[in-house]
């Protein structure tokens, strides 16, 4: 059982600051849900806890078990548990899936250790049948003229291959589809359990009907200002997001 803590965080890119004291608790087990409107700072969010450079933690703090990660790069952080799903992934001509995946397991060994190929394949090939993905897949090249839902299969792999403690995926504005939606969903459900806390980042409610979260939680100008269970995110559907904002004037005035 591991907790990824949030604390009282501050990020600024460049001198604007974005994210104005966020306070947020994952236990693994649970699939934590942040929605709000665009430019709220929720992409923010995900890459400073991930180690971004180009985002600026100035206070607060990020923790895994009681320990902060915000002296680690972000190859630590991946190493200590933390997994970001890229909203929009690189492509890389000429490399396969295969061989991607696995320079990302040898770089989490120690100098001068090698990976067991026939154990890698192993382990990779019992991924592929638990995420019910073709053998073929991994000769492709990574995200190579990949379609949508092809670059979420690509991304849920990757996940399962390292068994991240904490996933944060960021779905907004990727213009994901039904079927992209549906990978996305069923990998995350696959992987779903005891050893994996989620933070699920999205602008609609629909990966939600697909991915039933735990905790909801309304994010608003750099803050999480509403919490709540998936009766929330239907809530914000039908109603948008403005009777959050006349709350919030309410409560100032
Ligand atoms: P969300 O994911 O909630 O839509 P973002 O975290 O992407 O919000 O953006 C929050 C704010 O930060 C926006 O005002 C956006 O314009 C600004 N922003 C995001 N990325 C950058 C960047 N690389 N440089 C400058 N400003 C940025
Ligand atoms: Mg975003």
């Amino acid at each position: 059982m591991s907790q990824l803590v949030i604390q009282n965080l501050h990020v600024s890119i460049g001198e604007k600051p974005i994210v104005k004291g966020l306070t947020l608790t994952i236990n693994s087990g649970e699939v934590h849900a942040i929605m709000g409107p665009n430019g709220t700072g929720k992409s923010t969010l995900s890459k400073a806890i991930a180690g971004h450079p180009d985002y600026t933690i100035t206070s607060g703090d990020v923790l895994i078990d009681g320990v902060s990660i915000l002296a680690q790069e972000a190859d630590e952080r991946a190493r200590a548990g933390i997994f970001l799903a890229f909203q929009y992934p690189s492509e890389i001509p000429g490399v396969s899936i295969a061989n991607f995946l696995r320079a990302a397991q040898q770089a989490r060994l120690a100098e001068g250790e090698e990976i067991d190929a026939s154990a890698y394949y192993k382990r990779l090939y019992s991924k592929m049948d638990l995420l019910k993905i073709d053998r073929k897949f991994t000769s492709r090249a990574v995200n190579d003229g990949f379609s949508g839902g092809e670059k979420k299969r690509c991304e849920i792999l990757q996940m399962a291959m390292l068994e991240p403690k904490f996933a944060l995926m960021d779905e907004t504005d990727s213009g994901l589809d039904i079927d992209a939606l549906r990978i996305v969903a069923d990998g995350v459900n696959t992987m779903r359990g005891p050893n994996l806390g989620v933070l699920l980042i999205t602008h609609y409610q629909r990966l939600l009907d697909y991915i039933v979260p735990d905790h909801v939680h309304v994010m608003y100008d750099g803050r999480l200002v509403k919490s709540g269970d998936k009766s929330l995110a239907l809530e914000l559907e039908a109603k948008g997001y403005d009777w959050i904002k006349k709350e919030l004037q309410a409560a100032t005035a």
